[in-house]
């Protein structure tokens, strides 16, 4: 076997892709020693040449492809390759859910231990492209000095000049230019992140899909935007145009939004609707960025629940409570759990907004609030149906424990990572439960995240 020493930077060599990792990447062998090829697809055989290596593995990249993978296509996008937004538009969209699917498939063998898995065919989009309501655009220079937007190359700060994305609502395109045209106009300035300076960091919109209105939202290190009825001005006739804001973030980090917002035009919100609720939308509200697979993924999670009218149901994870309010029209009462104190303000809205009495919100993190609830009842508290849908790190073990002591019919398990969810579901199986429905959603087309619903059903004791 070769070790990574044996093997010098740019050297090239022929091999045929075997595999792909969790994030997107080929992997070849050199007799035994892994080479992992950003770009490259199961079945390619190509020239690769050495990057960087380590003891037992190293990156390589792809100088040739002599003869490409069956599945192989030409991106749509240009920039498909510098863009980190996207890891796999070379792979044709077939090809892109099948790889999701074996992901799903392999996490549950590997790490749950899972054997006979009832595997649902994944729900795939019906158009892959301009599925986003959300775009976090950064704002910069290029070496011209031009005002430029786009997105961050893979792993890097770099600025990728795009002013269309093929994933993205096509509203962006004109809200995009608008924005540029004022800032020029108007000599605002470009946030250098390397010395803290100057004042538009990112540019984020919402499209609601369903509703039509637009929200611009301009993130600022600075408390006032120059001119800011420039911006409105040219804004504002846009149509669907519902609000435009500022939000005030002057901290020297990569979290994109500060916490404060202001309103310069129109509303503090938008509207969208998923099935018939409508929810409304802040500049730091969470809610899910592809609305045509989120109805498909909360219908499936309403009908793993398989409620009657009777059930008392927990949502765990509940974000603006989005899951509570959909499952909230067939169970008798709902209660949300949520730890980000704005989100749960606007569940209460949201659930108001749609004359639903029956959900109840309590804020702060699940294995703190269910616990409590459960012991405060002394152990009487009842749930037909919990479900979780967790951010990637999945459930503490303490919540799990708890949940088990609950003892509810079914549990419903919302994730995006296969693998944590693996190693969940692995705990709860071996406490009385048993896998009984798995599907996935391909939520992300052209990335490698992949969304899953999992029914748990109680072992009858
Ligand atoms: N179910 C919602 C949100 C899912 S995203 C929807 O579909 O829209 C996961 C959510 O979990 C986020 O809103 C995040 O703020 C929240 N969260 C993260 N850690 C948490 C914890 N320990 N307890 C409760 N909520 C948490």
């Amino acid at each position: 076997m070769y070790q990574g020493k044996e093997i010098k930077k740019n050297q090239e060599f022929l091999v045929t892709i075997e595999d792909l990792t969790a994030e997107g990447a080929g992997v070849a062998k050199l007799d035994g020693y892994t080479l992992f090829i950003k770009d490259a697809l199961i079945g390619d055989q190509a020239k690769v040449a050495i990057m960087k290596t380590k003891k037992n593995y190293g990156y390589a990249r792809l100088v040739e492809i002599i003869k490409p993978a069956l599945n192989r296509v030409e991106p749509v996008c240009s920039v498909a390759k510098s863009c980190g937004g996207c890891q796999l538009q070379h792979l044709s969209y077939e090809g892109q859910l099948q790889y999701k699917q074996n992901k799903i498939m392999s996490c549950l063998q590997r790490i749950g231990g899972f054997k006979d898995i009832p595997m649902e065919p994944i729900m795939g989009m019906e158009e892959p492209y301009h599925y986003r309501n959300k775009a976090q655009f950064p704002v910069g220079r290029d070496k011209n000095g031009k005002i430029i937007t786009g997105f961050y190359a893979g792993r890097t700060h770099h600025i990728i000049d795009t002013s269309h994305c093929d994933i993205q609502a096509k509203e962006n395109d004109v809200l995009l230019e608008k924005v540029k045209e004022f800032m020029e106009e108007q000599r605002i300035s470009v946030y250098d992140e390397t010395n803290h300076t100057g004042l538009v960091r990112h540019i984020l919109t919402r499209v609601g899909f369903h509703t039509g209105e637009i929200m611009v939202c301009l993130i600022i290190n600075g408390d006032k935007l120059p001119k800011a009825e420039k911006l409105v001005e040219s804004l504002k006739d846009i149509p669907g145009m519902t609000s435009i804001q500022i939000n005030i973030n002057k901290e020297k980090t990569n979290r994109i939004l500060g916490d404060r917002c202001e309103v310069l035009w129109g509303k503090e919100y938008i509207e969208d609707t998923i099935g018939d609720i409508v929810y409304q939308i802040s500049p730091l509200s969470f809610y899910q960025v592809n609305p045509v697979q989120t109805t498909k993924l909360y219908g499936t999670a309403l009908e793993f629940a398989g409620l009657t009218g009777n059930e008392i149901v927990w949502d765990l994870y509940c974000g603006i409570g989005t899951i509570s309010l959909f499952l909230a029209q067939k169970a008798k009462q709902v209660y949300g759990v949520e730890i980000v104190p704005q989100a749960i303000e606007d569940a209460k809205k949201n659930a108001k907004r749609n004359h639903m009495d029956n959900v109840e919100f309590f804020v702060g993190a699940a294995e703190e609030v269910l616990p409590q609830q459960y012991a405060k009842s002394q152990g009487t508290m009842a749930a037909d149906v919990i479900v979780v849908d967790p951010p990637r790190k999945g459930c503490e073990e303490s919540l799990l424990d708890t949940m088990i002591q609950m003892k509810p019919e079914k549990i419903v398990y919302v994730s995006c990572d296969p693998a944590t969810l693996a190693r969940d579901l692995k705990y709860l199986c071996e406490r009385g439960y048993e896998l009984t429905r798995v599907r996935g959603c391909d939520m992300f087309g052209h990335s490698y995240h992949v969304e899953t619903v999992c029914l748990l059903s109680r072992k009858a004791q």
